[in-house]
């Protein structure tokens, strides 16, 4: 199972994925969350990233498709694979392309969530993520037992800096521009699927499952 998970931020793509690796054991591969650990290095690359992420807008091409080639050097990945927020520009998805092509493999599908960008922006303001192991919630919608803590883990949960409605209008503009020719790209080449994902966690997931076999 090689997939792909597209659609705008905060749609619910994360919390999907995590959902469906853990059922098919294989790893989820989330750049969003790879570029934040990047960030924390401190390196010189990590605080320009830092930089575009606190403003809504995408890292340079080239950065995340080194960070996405490393990752699939891993072996794990023979396994099958959820990509998530990757890809989301069309250099991207040729490039995906290409890595794919070396390793003799194609996807099996793309996962378009589709959600009113009202849904989102009420999902994202509301969201909060947990520092250990990266779990969302949602303060009306999905809350933790106990405030502020996880209840996977027992992490602390945070409000990501960039998960504010400024930051997110400039997140959805950008999505608009550079990732919605992707599912057209992909309608094309017979992968695409659509899933209404404007219903509640447990509906998306069981049309999920159903749609990736
Ligand atoms: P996410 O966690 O997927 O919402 O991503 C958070 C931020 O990381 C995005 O707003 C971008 O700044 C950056 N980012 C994540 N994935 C990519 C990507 N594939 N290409 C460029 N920037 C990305």
């Amino acid at each position: 199972m090689r997939l792909v998970f597209l659609g705008p931020p905060g749609v619910g793509k994360g919390t999907q994925a995590r959902r469906l690796a853990e059922a098919r054991g294989i790893p989820h591969i989330a750049t969003g969350d790879m570029l934040r650990q990047v960030v924390k290095s401190m390196s010189a690359a990590g605080r320009r990233a830092q930089a575009l992420m606190e403003r809504g807008e995408l890292v340079p091409d080239h950065l995340v498709i080194e960070i996405v080639e490393e990752r699939f050097a891993c072996p794990d990945v023979r396994k099958g694979f959820i990509l998530d927020g990757f890809p989301r520009t069309r250099a991207q998805a040729e490039a995906l392309e290409a890595i794919l092509r070396k390793q003799a493999a194609t996807l099996s599908r793309v996962v378009y969530f589709d959600a009113p960008a009202a849904v989102v922006v009420e999902r994202i303001s509301g969201r909060r993520t947990c520092k250990k192991c990266l779990a969302n919630f949602h303060v009306t919608f999905h809350p933790p037992s106990k405030p502020g803590i996880c209840d996977l883990c027992g992490g602390d949960l945070f409000q990501r800096t960039d998960d504010n409605e400024d930051t997110l209008r400039e997140r959805l503009r950008v999505y608009e521009e550079q990732t919605r020719e992707l599912i057209e790209y992909y309608m094309r080449r017979g992968l695409l699927t659509r899933i209404d994902a404007a219903r509640t966690p447990e509906a998306v997931f069981e049309e999920l499952v159903e749609a990736v076999g």
